[in-house]
């Protein structure tokens, strides 16, 4: 079997599903206007037909068969071993396609995440085809997820929801990123706080999971308090199972940026972030989800938990923070910023690593309060 064989993936997918099978059955996005987002907006939209999907997932059926049969030639009867994994990375006769899936048999999350941002756009039947099409080729999926725009799902009946969820989707990832309607109008979401609303809902009628991804740093300095409390609000109404924050970053390729540059936006700084997700936590109101903070770009993983139980702990996270010295702060930040540190406990954990921080902070203090924020901006843009 040659294999070079590829089959289509898309350039994304949440943290959540970093170990899932990638698929891509729709490409790029059919909105691509929201101004902080750099993802598609050199690419247009287009539709893949159920055809073609199923070839592509024909082709990655076949090639999980292949990964199987080089197991059992290497003598790990069928295994996928870190000795296959190795055998395939260090052989450049493979695809990606053939690395992709050899990575994800060896993982065995039997996770799998259809790409790119807005499947729910596809003709409910189309979908509910794929779907179909996909458990039957791989009976060892156990989860199937994807991302879609609210505005596309308040035009689905909770019917034809429910029919895609029979098909076997279980999860749907929504950027919701704020509930406040000046926010999402200036940085064109494309959909109110009321349709936020009415899409979860029927989301979480028709029997599917629900992700809502939250951006904190969205309102700039002039609207996040109306953009913490509007978004809790938003998300006190729906109560879906997971609330993802996911905080702004700022690339040259997102229309944002010019933004920036002209003064127009002012960015948060780490310290206001901190707090404006406090008030965010603080405004989350009767409802019983899951809190993450699963993304590089956050300041404090730790702020992660169930509602209501562990708000106080989650609140406790950013106090433990705000409390600390600056000059504590700053070398945290630096830690964080570059993917070092995961808590502020990590600050005396270990004294190597802290020492090696700190003389860099002395090496760049010459460059003054703005050279350090610029140098630690740099360290979180790497992740972009
Ligand atoms: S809908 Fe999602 S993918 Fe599309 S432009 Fe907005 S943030 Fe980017």
């Amino acid at each position: 079997m040659a294999r070079n064989l590829e089959f289509e993936q898309g350039p994304i997918r949440p943290p959540s599903e970093a170990r899932s099978f990638l698929l891509r059955i729709t490409r790029n996005c059919p909105w691509n206007q929201c101004l902080f987002c750099p993802v598609y907006k050199n690419e247009n939209f287009s539709l893949r037909s159920v055809d073609e999907i199923k070839q592509d997932i024909q082709i990655a059926r076949n090639i999980a068969d292949d990964i199987k049969k080089i197991s059992w030639k290497l003598g790990f009867s069928g295994e996928i071993s870190p000795s296959v994994i190795n055998h395939i990375f260090n052989n450049p006769g493979y695809s990606d396609s053939y690395r992709s899936l050899a990575v994800w048999h060896y993982f065995g999350t039997g996770a799998s995440f259809l790409q790119d941002a807005d499947n729910l756009i596809m003709k409910t039947e189309d979908l509910v085809e794929v779907l179909k099409f996909l458990k039957e080729k791989f009976p060892e999926i156990t989860r199937i997820t994807t991302y879609s725009r609210s505005r596309t799902i308040v035009n689905k009946s909770v019917d034809a929801l429910k029919e895609i969820k029979n098909a076997g989707l279980d999860r749907i990832h929504i950027g919701l990123e704020s509930g406040y309607d000046p926010l999402l109008k200036l940085v064109k979401k494309g959909v109110t706080a009321a349709q936020h609303i009415e899409a979860g809902k029927k989301v979480l009628e028709s029997g599917l999971e629900l992700s809502e991804y939250i951006m904190p740093g969205l309102g700039g300095q002039s609207m996040w308090r109306e953009h913490a409390v509007e978004s809790a609000k938003v998300l006190n109404a729906i109560n879906p199972h997971f609330i993802r924050l996911r905080s702004l970053r700022m690339p040259e390729g997102a229309p944002l940026a010019a933004k920036v540059r002209s003064g127009e936006f002012i960015m948060q700084t780490d310290d206001m972030l901190a707090e404006e997700i406090k008030l965010f936590i603080e405004s989350l109101d009767g409802i019983t989800s899951t809190i993450t903070s699963d993304h590089i770009m956050n300041l404090l993983e730790e702020v992660t938990g169930k509602m209501p139980e562990d708000r106080e702990q989650m609140l406790n996270v950013i106090r433990r923070y705000q409390e600390l010295p600056d000059a504590e702060r700053l070398i945290y930040r630096m830690g964080r910023r570059s993917g070092i540190y995961h808590s502020t406990d990590d600050l005396r954990k270990d004294p190597g690593t802290r020492r090696k921080i700190e003389a860099l902070i002395a090496e760049l203090s010459p460059k003054g309060k703005a050279g350090i924020e610029e140098y630690i901006s740099g360290l979180v843009d790497q992740y972009l």
